[in-house]
Parts: structure tokens; C-alpha cells; sequence
């Protein structure tokens, strides 16, 4: 359950009140806002808050007084120039401030892109709930043989049951005696700051996550790729779903530019003129290491 029902109160709340407002608005964005998206299996994003548009892009291109839009090809062709061309500055125009909850080891991954602002619920202050995460049997995968930062096959049978279990139970231990050592019951009790030292990395965290779309891109182009862990890349799934509707322009160019796109060495563009001229290139005469020559042939679709 990602949300008490309080929480569903609160936000049922916060989405019956609307003003009118002057400001630019999304109408895909409005849909998103406050709603939490599950991710996980107690994790969620949701929308805090907002500002700009695909015109508030163009708007900061084109420095200009009004909305600043010529048509809504002008636009979108515009918005394609700029993410073509690196021309970044134009989407830190636009911001987002996300409300997150997600296992701390997720969460320690995610702070390494310094260029947000956090602020992450306080375990010192606060008692953190019994909520861990626990790998869906499919996730659960056994270690990559060709890649040490990756995983291969799930687990299954007798094997994979041992696993859960051991997540499971070592989790609901540790948080009994987190429990016990925090309870007063005529004791003192240990200080939270402290007992929250004896909780494993799969326990959840939550905080509010506000960063400009440019870094944001940034984040989803490393969180969102097959690269990246599937615990992380499955929040940067549902984000990519959020920024579709915000700014539907801006998101397309990321698709085509950065999402889609591959970037090649001057030696991999040495190799691809040899091809496309009839020579037969091969691991041995391409000059390039073991591992770049796959990556080569992969971004080619040849692996
Ligand atoms: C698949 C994958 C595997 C990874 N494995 C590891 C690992 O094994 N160990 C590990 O420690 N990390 C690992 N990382 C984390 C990675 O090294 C980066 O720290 C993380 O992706 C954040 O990227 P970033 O610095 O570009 O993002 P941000 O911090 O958001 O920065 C965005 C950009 O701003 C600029 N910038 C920000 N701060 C500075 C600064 N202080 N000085 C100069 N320029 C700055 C840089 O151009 C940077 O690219 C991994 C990441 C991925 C995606």
C-alpha cells in the first residue's frame, strides 16, 4: 500500500481546490498533479508542483514579452533545435517538484545527481514505518555472469523461496528490535537517530525531489536506460510518463536526441565509413578495443 487513506484524503483535498491562476499550465501536467503513481511495491511519485510549459521553453529562446509563440510548429521545431544542439539553458526554464518514496538503497543511487534540491523525511525526528521492499519473484535475479553491475536469469524454486524468505524475516527482525529500542514502555528508550542504524537498505524513505527539466533529462537518460538498475529505472519509467504529458514537445526531442540516439567515437565513425564503402570490418582490423567493437555493433543492431 503506497498511500494510507489519509493520505488519499489529503490529496482528494488538495485536487477539489483550484484558483485561477496566470501562470502557464499543462494541461497533461494538471492531470498528474498530486496524484501518487505506484512504483514498487510500497513506492510512489507524485507531483507537488510545477512551472512552465513547452512555450516557456521557447519563451527563454526567444527572450520574449509575451508567450512568445509564432505557431505550434515554430514551437516544437524550435524545441528539437535546441535539444539537438545541446542548447540547455532554455529548459532549466521549466521545474518540477516531486514527492518520493522509495527503498534506500534506490535512494542512494538517485542522490548521487547533485543538481536537485532534497529534502528527505527525518528518521531522527520520525519513527520509520514497517515498509520494505520485498523483490516481486521475477525480479528476484541471479547475479549477471558477463556483467559484474548487472543481473541475469531469476531465481526459481526452492532457491528463490529461501531468498524471500530471508529478505522478509531479516527485515521484520531488524525492525522488532528497532521497534524495542525506541519504545519508552518506563525506559528511556534509544535515541531514533540511533536505533534507525540497525534497519537493512530496503526499508523505505520518502522525500521531495525539485530539479529543472534540463537535470531532469539528464537523470531520466541515465535512470531510464537498460543499463541502469531495474529498481531505479522503474521510477524513471513512471517520471518519463509524467514529463510526456507536461511537455509533450520537449519530451519527444529527449526520445529522438537523447533516449534513442547513440553517440560514436571518432574511431566507431572511422569503422561505419569503412562499412558503408563495401570494406568488410571486423574485430580484428576495426582499432578498437573487445568491448567498444560490441557496443559498436550493438548501437548498429548487430550484436
Ligand atoms: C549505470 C550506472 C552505474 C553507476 N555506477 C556507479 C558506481 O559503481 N559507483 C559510483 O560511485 N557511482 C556510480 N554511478 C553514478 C554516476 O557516476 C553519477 O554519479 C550519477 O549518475 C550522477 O550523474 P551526474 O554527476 O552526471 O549527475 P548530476 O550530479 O545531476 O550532475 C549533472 C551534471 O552537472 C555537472 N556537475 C554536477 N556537479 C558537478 C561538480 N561538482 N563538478 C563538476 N561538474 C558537476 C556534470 O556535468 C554532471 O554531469 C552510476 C551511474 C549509472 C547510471
Amino acid at each position: 500500500m503506497p498511500l494510507s487513506p489519509e493520505a488519499e484524503a489529503e490529496i482528494a483535498a488538495l485536487r477539489s481546490e483550484t484558483k485561477p491562476t496566470l501562470r502557464a499550465v499543462s494541461e497533461g501536467m494538471e492531470a498528474h498533479l498530486h496524484h501518487a503513481i505506484p512504483v514498487l511495491d510500497h513506492g510512489f511519485v507524485r507531483v507537488v508542483d510545477y512551472m512552465g510549459d513547452d512555450s516557456a521553453i521557447c519563451q527563454a529562446a526567444r527572450v520574449s514579452y509575451g508567450r512568445g509563440t509564432k505557431s505550434v510548429q515554430n514551437d516544437e521545431g524550435l524545441i528539437r533545435y535546441l535539444m539537438r544542439h545541446w542548447h540547455s539553458t532554455p529548459f532549466e526554464m521549466c521545474e518540477v517538484k516531486l514527492h518520493v518514496k522509495l527503498p534506500v538503497f534506490v535512494a542512494r543511487q538517485w542522490i548521487r545527481h547533485r543538481t536537485a534540491n532534497v529534502n528527505e523525511y527525518s528518521a531522527r525526528y520520525s519513527i520509520l514505518d514497517r515498509e520494505f521492499y520485498i523483490p516481486a519473484p521475477d525480479s528476484l535475479a541471479a547475479q549477471s555472469a558477463v556483467n559484474n553491475q548487472g543481473r541475469g536469469e531469476a531465481l526459481a524454486g526452492e532457491e528463490a523461496e529461501r531468498v524471500l524468505s530471508w529478505l522478509r524475516d531479516d527485515a521484520m527482525r531488524a525492525y522488532d528490535h528497532y521497534e524495542a529500542m525506541i519504545s519508552r514502555d518506563g525506559q528511556q528508550g534509544l535515541a531514533r537517530e540511533l536505533a534507525r542504524m540497525n534497519l537493512p537498505a530496503s526499508i523505505y524513505t520518502q522525500w521531495y525531489w525539485k530539479v529543472d527539466l534540463h537535470n531532469l533529462l539528464h537523470f531520466l537518460r541515465l535512470r531510464a536506460d537498460a543499463h541502469a538498475q531495474y529498481e531505479i529505472r522503474v521510477y524513471a519509467d513512471a517520471i518519463c510518463n509524467v514529463v510526456k504529458d507536461w511537455v509533450p514537445f520537449a519530451y519527444r526531442a529527449f526520445e529522438d536526441y537523447r533516449l534513442g540516439a547513440v553517440t560514436m567515437s571518432s574511431q566507431m565513425m572511422d569503422c561505419l565509413r569503412r562499412m558503408l564503402a563495401g570494406e568488410a570490418v571486423t574485430e580484428d582490423n576495426c582499432g578498437m578495443s573487445k568491448r567498444e567493437w560490441r557496443e559498436f555493433r550493438e548501437s548498429l543492431g548487430q550484436a
